[in-house]
């Protein structure tokens, strides 16, 4: 059988071209399969051991000592601006090969590339004002407080948003005065090359500045977490890989910022608008299959608007329309991978069997064994303690749990090992506040969900991570401080 959602003609890219110096190629090769029609987005280079990884951070270290880069921050905003805006007009180009690779819908990979630019934007811009402090200590002492970049950052980035994500990591580091390791995962690989390419490229960036190294986690990010010249590691992924990580980098008590996983409470309450709720709902759960993050993917719905609101849920389950997610008709692409849709599908057979069906969608016709489309469904009356309930799913699989009251709405909210992100829908204000106190949570969106910017900082409370990334904090954490003390006193003491 082969695909059958028809299509213009692709080549296969060969990555990286040899314009991409910055990439590093080794021995190894891995194709990027497209998850609709499982055709090859590109095969690359990569490398299939820990050698590479010790040239590529040497070479960053001596691009750092032998150029200005860390002390010009004209240099470096003009560098980022620049880069924003090939990102800007390359936007066509990079959402559809974004598309091909992921596979989410081309207005999602439209705005991700768009959003990528914003942030860029956005650091270019706190490359120039990246401000320590200065104190009169006493009559004759001085501090001068400065943030300093830290060195070579490695850089791990998961599939879901595999272009965003790097950029929100690599933009601040680079800000800041860093160089940048990027190690980006194994499903999502041409996207990233391809979105490097033009910053590699950019005549004020001193080579070296900024480097990929391609292959596996297991091995060529392990070997980032482990070497000794990385200064930090910046880690998106899973909170199990995470916690590895950290572990594997605390032999040498190296910094390590991780933006984990998330099983985040959408709470609707009775007195919500419930037409806006409804559509945060959707948002929240579906957006890019609910393979993000923050997806809201725990639906807490009160007592007396439950059925009604379920029920509505329904309707616009059914009116997904799933298939091609180049076609701009789908409203519900698949999921990045084979080994994705096995695990997601699992999850939603523990769901059926232990809990109660309350809406459905239905795979495309043209769906075949290439695609990895799984049909979006909504499940309730689950134990509290299920995996489906607890567990990061990661695809188009929404919990929803009923509530009494607010107590008891701000208890399952909790009932959590994760703290990323969480939906108040209410139309008291002051219960909005209460609320919004109560859940730990990152980032808590009132009566809108998904909302990000570049100016406000994400993260995780729990098991969803440690440090901050965007906002001031974001650029923060790629800086050393110090303390430099003057003192004109005659004598020492
Ligand atoms: P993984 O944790 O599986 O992988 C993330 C990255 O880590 C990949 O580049 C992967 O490489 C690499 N990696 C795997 N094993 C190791 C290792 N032992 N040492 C070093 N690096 C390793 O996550 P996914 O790619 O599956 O991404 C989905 C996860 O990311 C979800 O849990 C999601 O919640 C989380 N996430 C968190 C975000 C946040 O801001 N908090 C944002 C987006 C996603 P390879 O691909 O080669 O295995």
């Amino acid at each position: 059988m082969t695909a059958t959602f028809t299509r213009g003609p692709w080549t296969t890219l060969q990555l990286p071209t040899g314009d991409q110096k910055f990439c590093v190629t080794g021995n190894g090769s891995l194709d990027s399969i497209d998850p609709t029609t499982g055709e090859i987005v590109a095969t690359l280079s990569v490398s299939t051991t820990n050698a590479e990884v010790d040239q590529v951070v040497s070479a960053a270290h001596a691009a750092l000592a032998a150029s200005p880069w860390k002390n010009d921050g004209a240099r470096r905003a003009r560098v980022l601006n620049r880069y924003a805006q090939a990102l800007r007009d390359d936007v066509d180009r990079l959402a559809e090969l974004l598309t091909r690779e992921q596979g989410k819908t081309l207005g999602e990979s439209r705005n991700e590339v768009l959003a990528s630019a914003d942030m860029v934007e956005y650091y270019a811009g706190a490359a120039r004002m990246l401000y320590g402090r200065s104190m009169a200590l006493s009559d004759t002492a001085h501090a001068v407080v400065l943030r300093e970049p830290i060195g070579v950052v490695g850089v791990i980035t998961p599939w879901n948003w595999p272009l965003l994500l790097m950029i929100r990591a690599i933009a601040p580091a680079l800000a800041a005065g860093n160089a940048v390791v990027v190690k980006p995962a194994s499903v999502t690989p041409a996207i990233t090359v391809e979105g490097l390419a033009p910053l590699a490229a950019d005549p004020e960036l001193p080579e070296g500045v900024v480097l990929c190294v391609l292959g596996s986690g297991g091995i060529v990010g392990d070997a980032v977490v482990t070497n000794p010249g990385v200064d930090m590691i910046a880690f998106t992924g899973e909170s199990g890989t995470g916690i590895n990580v950290m572990k594997r980098a605390a032999d040498d008590l190296r910094k390590v910022s991780l933006e984990l996983g998330g099983k985040s409470p959408n709470i609707v309450f009775a007195d919500a608008d419930l037409d806006k709720a409804l559509d945060g709902a959707v948002n929240a759960a579906f957006t890019t299959s609910g393979q993000i993050c923050t997806a809201g993917s725990r639906l807490l719905v009160e007592d007396s608007v439950y059925d009604e609101f379920t029920a509505r849920l329904g309707e616009r389950i059914a009116g997904f329309r799933l298939g091609d997610p180049l076609d701009p008709a789908t409203t519900l692409a698949p999921v990045v991978s084979k080994s994705q849709q096995k695990s997601v599908t699992e999850y939603a057979e523990i769901g059926r069997s232990s809990g109660t069906v309350l809406a459905e969608g239905t795979l495309p016709a043209d769906a075949d064994e290439h695609s990895c489309f799984v049909a979006p469904i909504v499940i309730g009356d689950l134990p509290a303690d299920s995996p489906v309930v607890q567990e990061e799913i990661f695809g188009p699989v929404l919990v929803v749990q009923r509530f009494a009251d607010e107590a008891e709405a701000i208890a399952i909210a909790e009932d959590s090992e994760f703290g990323l992100a969480a939906g108040i829908w209410t139309s008291d204000l002051n219960r909005a506040w209460r609320v919004g106190r109560a859940v730990s949570a990152g980032s808590v969106w009132i009566n809108t969900y998904h909302h990000f910017y570049a100016e406000a900082e994400v993260g995780g409370f729990k098991k969803s991570g440690l440090g901050r990334q965007q906002g001031v904090t974001g650029i923060e954490e790629f800086t050393e401080t110090k303390h430099l003390n003057f003192d004109s006193a005659e004598s020492l003491w």
